[in-house]
């Protein structure tokens, strides 16, 4: 697994140059692709020993009008949300244009991370552009020349730590993910038949995790949810507490919580820096069905809340973030804009998974926080039927079109709910290898909104057939 990189800019900043360098071989600059792809181009590049994948968004001309300037924010924005990071290009021998500033406004609030790459700035007289571009706002501008090939190790640094990330991801992945065995049905189960399978039941209980970073208040949350438990079912009538988990029920659903911070006291493990490593995180949303991301209030959406959100969803678990201490906010309308808005523009890859804000000291939230929990399952749990899913699949197809690399249309024929837990689906189609990543997501994206599936992970395959 390797991340995915796109450059994005203005026309003429040389975007093209450095997507020509990273992947090695001029590729085909203009392709008559029809459909959703048309102006997006994909490579597979190398920069050192670092592998990935490269987008650049060829094809755009210098917005003058209203309807251009929508198309480029259009595909801009598809570009970003392939991506994991971008690097945001400029012109630094023309400076910072009202364009770039437009560009900027985009990535600011929705790239997940941004490398700010000031191109052309082989020589002096891209001095004065480097130093207007601390005013964007968006970190510390790297000086690179695509053209000759200068501040690519400076690239490679920053790349880097990102590699090494996702390299340590596909490991983890290797270890723990389920395998996503496709069962492909002839016929779909009836509706009670899946209800039935996947009902959480005394012995099957629905698996909560709650992870977060020390403080964040996983003790008191946990501590909480058992005394309420106590208060309406009478001294431990209903609680069973072992050292790493607890049972309760909600509404008649048996649920098992882990218990991620007894686990760490338990095991012993002295965490020098007071931080949450991720081998912690990972045992607990290994357990887990629904993975409940505490963040505190005062400190929402640091680093370490947003790896462990990302792996979660990665893993393929359903995600409720849940922001404790609410009690101690004054200005609360303000903050959930603000929260929102955060949560928006650092993990998009969850968009549309419950917020919810609580107290575990009060206890208020934490009703709400139950039935996000409950719903988040059930959708992670959704089937939907294979009639509904190819009369969705031809509507999807009469308004995008498939690509067509090479002149030969891609043809999706089919197209199946192969599992649920995230829900999985596998289409089948010609060409699976030249599907273009771009379409898969329309498809996603199409399949989240239109049969209600906010905020859990959805898997998507293209199958070949014989
Ligand atoms: P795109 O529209 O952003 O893809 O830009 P291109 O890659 O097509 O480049 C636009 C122009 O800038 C071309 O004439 C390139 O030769 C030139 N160019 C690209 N990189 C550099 C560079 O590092 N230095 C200089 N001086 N010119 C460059
Ligand atoms: P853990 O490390 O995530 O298990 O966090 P703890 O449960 O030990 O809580 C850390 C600190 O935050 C403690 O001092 C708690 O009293 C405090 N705390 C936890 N939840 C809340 C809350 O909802 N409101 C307030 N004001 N403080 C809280």
């Amino acid at each position: 697994m390797s991340f995915t990189l796109a450059i994005v800019g203005r026309p003429n900043v040389g975007k093209s140059t450095l997507f020509n360098r990273l992947v090695g071989k001029k590729i085909a600059l203009v392709d008559d692709q029809p459909g959703v792809t048309r102006d997006l181009r994909e490579g597979a590049a190398r920069l050192g020993d670092i592998e990935f994948t490269v987008i650049d968004t060829a094809g755009l001309e210098e917005a003058t009008d209203e309807s251009l300037q929508g198309r480029m924010r259009k595909l801009t924005e598809r570009a970003v949300d392939m991506a994991d990071v971008c690097l945001f290009m400029i012109d630094a021998r023309a400076g910072v244009t009202p364009t770039d500033q437009l560009f900027a406004e985009i990535l600011r609030k929705r790239a997940p991370r941004v490398i700010l790459g000031c191109n052309k700035s082989e020589g002096r007289a891209a001095d004065a552009g480097v130093i207007e571009a601390y005013g964007l706002g968006l970190g510390e501008p790297l000086r690179i020349s695509a053209e000759h090939g200068e501040g690519m190790s400076e690239l490679y640094s920053m790349l880097m730590p990102i590699s090494d990330e996702f390299e340590e991801r596909a490991a983890l992945a290797e270890t723990f993910a389920p395998q996503l065995d496709v069962d492909l049905r002839e016929e779909d189960g009836t509706e009670e038949e899946d209800e039935a399978a996947w009902r959480p039941t005394a012995e099957r209980p629905l698996q909560v995790a709650v992870v977060g970073r020390p403080n964040a208040g996983k003790s008191t949350l946990i501590n909480k949810i058992v005394g309420e438990e106590r208060l309406l079912t009478g001294p431990e009538a209903g609680i069973t507490r072992d050292s790493i988990s607890l049972r309760v029920d909600w509404d008649g659903v048996p649920v098992k919580i882990f218990d991620t911070a007894g686990m760490r006291k338990k095991a012993k493990v002295q965490d020098k820096v007071e931080k949450l490593s991720v081998s912690d995180g990972l045992r607990a949303v290994k357990f887990a069905e629904v993975v409940v991301v505490l963040l505190d209030a005062a400190i929402p959406f640091e680093q370490q809340d947003l790896r462990i959100a990302d792996l979660a969803e990665r893993e393929g678990r359903a995600v409720v973030i849940a922001v404790n201490k609410w009690d101690i906010e004054d200005e609360k309308q303000e903050k959930l804009k603000a929260l929102k808005e955060s949560f928006e523009r650092l993990l998009p890859q969850l968009r549309g998974a419950p917020l919810i804000t609580v107290s575990a000291k009060t206890g208020r939230g934490l009703d709400r926080l139950q039935a996000a929990i409950i719903k988040a399952h059930e959708t992670w749990n959704r089937r939907v039927s294979t009639g509904k899913l190819n009369r969705w699949l031809q509507a999807m197809l009469e308004q995008h079109p498939p690509p067509a690399p090479g002149g030969h249309r891609i043809k999706l024929r089919y197209m199946t709910q192969a599992k649920t837990r995230p829900p999985g689906f596998v289409v089948m189609c010609s060409h699976p290898d030249k599907m273009p990543a771009s379409y898969s997501r329309y498809l996603v994206n199409g399949l989240r909104g239109d049969f209600d599936m906010p905020g859990t992970p959805i898997r998507l395959t293209m199958r070949g057939q014989g």
